[in-house]
């Protein structure tokens, strides 16, 4: 059981509404991106520190408005079998209709967890009529107004409830979780078999604590890591249409599971927004990344072939550009060793925990000789460094006056923190606090 959670419900009811409520204290995984990928429908809600992945299934649906009957049962179908929680968004200011009843009967046959939201509540009145919404068969139902915010925290104590506690830290944390990322056709599987070949080295299957058995642990030619399994998410997708929701959905979960994400490109397509989206969605969920750019062997070369398409790729990637990429053909098995190695390499990067004194020893020197710009007159004093106990890198910088130290000067302090130390590949945060 994963973190992801799927808004379904009839177009106009409030889903976009309730998706940008819910995921407003972080900005949504695709927000600069426009048309195309049309954005807001996939972001992170972060409540009472527990993070979990939110998706708007009616974000996926052209025209909206006139939608037709078989498009939502197909979202409903969609969210059953994709999502861990169903956010199932009625409005009581419409009252039932035979539409909610339909998607209601649907949900209800499922196993998975359903949250009746009945929507528009926005004042007392409609939270006495939002009762009517029983009869949709539902143990319990939440009144809310996605507008001004008001039952959406009982909602979201909820959703946190029925999430799993930490059940992907029960593997041996030491031991890598990878997975291959990427669009359709990169040659992740040409990847994996490669790497795996015919006889899949299987050393145990996962702890079978979940019914879905998603990584498999392998011990090759020296390297010891779990692989996600996409396969088998692939499998469970059975309609042929909606790939891309299909592809996002299985991204999203594929990346919650692992430590570290293999993003592949097609060498001989260049980079696109597609690409982009998946490095910035592996990003966002603070994974470790590695950039693999596939099929190096259809692409006609000189000696300076890798170095300009590296230069531009980093152009595409910025401003986060300390990330690994290797240019390697799945097909000839070149550099795939090499792959994985690195993607081994930026796991420990990730988990390193380093020592205080050393932060201190090498960082308040570059402090000392760069200091933050003085403020309205007044002086900011970093006094010192220490990397918090989060899964992801994060280090706290003491200062009298943090509140005076602004995007600038922490960009510096993460580069140093880079320069002195092996972060390569890892998102880092860097928080500056009061002494
Ligand atoms: P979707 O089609 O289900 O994604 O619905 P939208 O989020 O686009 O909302 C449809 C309409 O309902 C918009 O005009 C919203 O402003 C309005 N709306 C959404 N939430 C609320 C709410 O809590 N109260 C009221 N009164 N209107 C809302
Ligand atoms: P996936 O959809 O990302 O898993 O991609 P596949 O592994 O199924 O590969 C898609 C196609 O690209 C297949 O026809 C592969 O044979 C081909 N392919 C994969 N890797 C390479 C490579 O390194 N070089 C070349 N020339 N073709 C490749």
């Amino acid at each position: 059981m994963g973190r992801i959670v799927a808004i379904v419900g009839r177009p106009n009811v409030g889903k976009s509404t309730l998706f940008n409520r819910l995921t407003e204290s972080r900005s949504a995984i695709v927000d600069d991106e426009s048309g195309v990928t049309r954005d807001r429908q996939y972001g992170k809600s972060e409540w009472n520190g527990m993070e979990f992945s939110l998706i708007d299934t009616g974000g996926y649906v052209e025209g909206s408005d006139d939608i037709f009957e078989s498009e939502i049962r197909k979202q409903a179908k969609l969210a059953i079998d994709e999502a861990d929680i169903i956010l199932f968004v009625t409005d009581v200011q419409q009252g039932i209709t035979a539409l909610d009843e339909e998607v209601a009967r649907m949900l209800r046959s499922s196993k998975k967890n359903v949250l009746l939201v009945v929507n528009k509540s926005d004042g007392s009145a409609q939270f006495i009529t939002a009762m009517e919404f029983y009869s949709l068969g539902f143990e319990e139902y939440f009144p809310v107004s996605a507008m001004n915010g008001s039952g959406t925290g009982e909602l979201c104590d909820r959703i946190v409830e029925l999430l799993p506690g930490d059940d992907v830290e029960q593997t041996n944390p030491d031991i890598p979780r990878l997975v291959v990322v990427g669009r359709p056709n990169v040659g992740k599987s040409s990847l994996i078999n490669a790497f795996i070949g015919e006889d899949r080295n299987i050393v145990t299957d996962q702890a079978g604590t979940t019914r879905d058995s998603l990584e498999t642990r392998y011990q090759k030619f020296g390297f010891d890591f779990y692989l996600v399994d996409t396969a088998g998410m692939r499998k469970r997708a059975k309609v042929s249409e909606d790939i891309e929701f299909y592809s996002v959905m299985r991204a999203v979960r594929a990346i919650e599971y692992a430590d570290v994400c293999i993003v592949m490109l097609d060498a001989s397509r260049g980079i696109e927004t597609q690409d982009l989206n998946i490095f910035h969605l592996a990003l966002r969920n603070s994974k470790g990344v590695v950039i693999l750019v596939n099929k190096w062997d259809l692409v006609e070369k000189d000696s300076n072939t890798a170095k300009e398409f590296e230069k531009v790729l980093r152009e595409r990637l910025a401003p986060f550009v300390d990330v690994p990429v290797i240019f390697i053909s799945a097909l000839n098995k070149q550099r795939i060793h090499k792959a994985i190695e690195t993607a081994i390499e930026v796991h420990h990067n990730r988990i390193q925990k380093i020592p205080t004194s050393k932060l201190n020893e090498v960082m308040l020197p570059e402090i000392e000789h760069n200091p933050p710009p003085a403020t309205k007159g007044k002086y900011v004093k970093i006094k010192y460094i220490t990397q918090l106990p989060t899964h992801t890198p994060s280090f706290a910088f003491y200062a009298n006056l943090p509140q005076y130290v602004k995007e600038p000067y922490k960009r510096f302090l993460e580069n140093k923190l880079r320069k002195h130390f092996s972060l390569t590949g890892v998102p880092i945060n860097v928080f500056l606090r009061k002494k």
